[in-house]
Order: C-alpha cells, then structure tokens, then sequence
C-alpha cells in the first residue's frame, strides 16, 4: 500500500557516446562558434540544418539557441511587428505568448477542448472578431489539433499559421510531420523535449522569403551563405538589410548532439509510446478519472501523458497530486491558479493586455493532470506507476464520497 516509486522523473538518458565523442573534438578544436570554420569545412550547424531539414521533409531549417527563440525569429520573419495580433491557443507554455510578446505581437487566445485540442470554431470566432491574420498553433504536450480543419479556416481567412512543435517533434498528422502544415514550424532540443541539447532550437519552413529573413534575424551578420539549409544568394539581397539581428545563433557544441541523436528519434518515439502505452491502459482503468483516446489520425509521440481527475476535481486535487509526490510520483496540474516549476495557467501571464475568460480553455484545465516519461523508465516502472496512482486516486474518491455523504 505504501510502495514508493524512487526514480527521479527529471533524470534524461545519456547523451550517445558518439555525441560526446564528437564534442570532445570540437572542443579540442576550439572552434565552437559557428562561423569560425577553416578553409573547406562545414560547421557542425550548418551540417545539422541540412539533415534536420531532410529528417522534416523541409526545403529550408535554421538551427538556433532555444525553440522560445525559433519562435520569436519565426513570427518576426513571417512578418509579426509591434501591434500586430497573433492567435494563440490558450493552452501552452510561457515562451509561446513570451515570444508573441517579445516581437511585439498581441496574443488572441483560442478555447481549447475537453482533449487538449485548439477548439477550430472558437478560432474561427476569435479569427473573425478580432482580425488577426497569424496563427501560432502550440501542439501542447503533443495533441494534434483536427489539423484539416485548422488548415481549412486559416486558407480561408488568410491566416498565416505557424506551428509550435515543441511536444510534436518526430509526431505526424495523416502521415504528414507535424511541423508541415503551416508556414513555418518551430521545434526545441531542451534538455526535456525529444533531443536533448541542454537548450537549442530549429525551426524549419518551404517559404524561400521567410527563411532568408529568419536567417538574418538569428545573427548571421553577413555570414548567411556558410548556413545549410537556405534559399539561393539572391533571395538575400533584400531581406540580408531589412532584417535585424536577434543574436540567436546555435553553437557548433550543442549542434553536434542534436546531430548525433537525430538517426535514434525514431527508435526512441517507438520507445516512448510502448511506456505511454502501459500508462493509458492502466490508467484508463481508474474509475472515476479520464484519459481520452488518441485521434486515430494522430501518430504521436508519448513522452509525456496527461488525464483528467473529473470525479475528485479542483478542491481535491491538490491533495491528491501531494499524496502522489510523497510517493515518489511528480504529478504536475495545470489547474493550478499559482504557475509552478515549468507550468502555468495562461490567466497568470499579467503582462498581456487582455486576459480573456476562456470557459472551456478552464473547465479542462481545472482537472488536467501531467506526467512526464522519461525514457529512463523501464516498462516495470511504468506499471509500477500506473499502481501507485490508481491506489492514490482511488483512496481520495473514497474520502471525498464519505465527506460528501
Ligand atoms: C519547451 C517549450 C517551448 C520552448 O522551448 P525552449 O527551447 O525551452 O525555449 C515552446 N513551446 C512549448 C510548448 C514548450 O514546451
């Protein structure tokens, strides 16, 4: 009854041995900056932004220091300036309306759904009402949205969609990559993501136009023809004065382990939905607590699972996510009013102009409970897991029915 699960939930796997190898080189060269290359090499970014773009089936890529930053370059260079709307669904992290708001955009947060996704009537209503013409869609702890629909209604009102893929690396929708619907797309190598750089960040895009300007913007002075992944000189010759220089540049170091763990996403996606897996069934099992079925169109990737406590709810979740972490279990619930460690309401960001009442975006997250899977979780742990929580909710059920009665 008392059994205590003693894994850390924030402990990675260590990074490839070749990663390391390769690191140890480049340190020995000195040359870490990504410009700084002698006659005939090709820098370690360069390198990445090429197979990086082949991995996403992209026609360009820019590797930079975080995906916050990726996406602060994206919406600049997709054409975001002060003032300028941008829809956002409402359930993310912070650096997604951070970056709206450091280029100066205005966040019009959309409702999400009982499954996490972006609502695409509300988004249509939101389109509408306020005129917004760009879309930063955060596929938020990897739940892909009806992309049809989303893509639909943004050609139709001629918005601008850009992807947060920051929980969707390696995930596809219909067979297509997330990260290939919108303009452009946004992705994160932090240290808990799905390549582990420490920080580090990509953003990918087919628009010759909007990849030279996020070139520019990322700091590379007047070095842009040393990228991988980039348009032809010409495409430059405008956007190389227009654009300013952001500094957001990735280092030759953090690209060399992006590198070496990019040929073992795959396995390791497959890896983490055999984890993710054991935990649904488990905890599918639970009376009294929600955990829906995936979309059948979605293939995603489970490095994290989210459920609903619907029968305890928000007065007596706390308790429950306590009892859980005395045991050795971090539940993280995204209803809190107060952020906490990486998680926050989006009724706690104060600096936006407009916090709006979002009653469906609220009633969700009043009972969304988070767990992260790190893939130094065996299968046994994950059942164990599954356990302990079962017993935890289920004794919480039996204590809010008997106070009720
Ligand atoms: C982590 C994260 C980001 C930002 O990535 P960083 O590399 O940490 O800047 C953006 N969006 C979401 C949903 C994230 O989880």
């Amino acid at each position: 009854m008392t059994k205590r699960f003693e894994k850390s939930f924030t402990q990675q796997e260590s990074i490839p041995d070749v990663a390391i190898e390769r690191a140890c080189e480049i340190l020995k060269s000195g040359r870490l900056h990504r410009y700084n290359v002698v006659p005939g090499e090709t820098s370690e970014a360069s390198l990445l932004e090429t197979e990086y773009a082949a991995w996403q089936d992209a026609a360009f890529c820019l590797a930079t220091t975080s995906g916050g930053q990726a996406l602060q370059i994206a919406l600049r260079a997709a054409g975001v300036t002060p003032g300028t709307k941008v829809l956002a669904n409402a359930y993310t992290l912070a650096p997604v309306p951070g970056s709206i708001h450091a280029a100066g955009g205005k966040p019009v947060l959309v409702e999400i759904d009982e499954n996490w996704h972006t609502d695409p009537e509300d988004l249509r209503a939101k389109a509408e009402a306020s005129g917004a013409k760009f879309f930063m869609l955060s596929h938020m702890r990897g739940h892909i949205a009806d992309m049809d629909a989303i893509v639909a209604i943004c050609e139709e009102l001629d918005i601008t969609l850009i992807e947060d893929c920051a929980h969707t690396m390696g995930a596809r929708w219909k067979g297509i990559r997330s990260g290939n619907f919108g303009r452009v797309a946004c992705f994160s190598t932090q240290t808990y993501k799905h390549i582990n750089s420490g920080e580090g960040g990509l953003l990918t895009t087919n628009d010759a136009e909007l990849a030279s300007r996020a070139v520019v913007i990322s700091g590379s002075y007047m070095n842009y023809a040393a990228h991988g992944a980039i348009p032809e000189e010409s495409v430059f010759q405008t956007t190389r004065l227009e654009s300013p220089n952001c500094s957001a540049r990735l280092d030759n170091l953090r690209a060399a382990l992006i590198r070496a763990q990019l040929p073992i996403l795959q396995d390791n996606v497959r890896r983490w939905n055999e984890r993710y897996s054991i935990l649904q069934n488990g905890l599918a099992e639970i009376p009294g607590m929600r955990v829906p079925e995936r979309h059948q169109h979605e293939e995603f990737v489970g490095s994290s699972i989210q459920f609903q406590a619907t029968e305890l709810g928000p007065e007596c979740i706390p308790d429950f996510v306590s009892s859980c972490g005395k045991r050795g279990v971090v539940i993280k619930w995204f209803g809190a009013e107060e952020p906490d460690a990486f998680t926050s309401r989006y009724d706690s960001w104060a600096y936006l102009d407009d916090i709006p009442k979002l009653p469906s975006t609220l009633a969700t997250l009043a009972t969304t409970c988070d767990l992260r899977i790190p893939l130094t979780f065996s299968e046994q742990d994950c059942k164990e897991l599954t356990g302990i929580i079962a017993e935890e909710y289920i004794r919480h059920c039996e204590v809010k029915r008997a106070i009720a009665s």
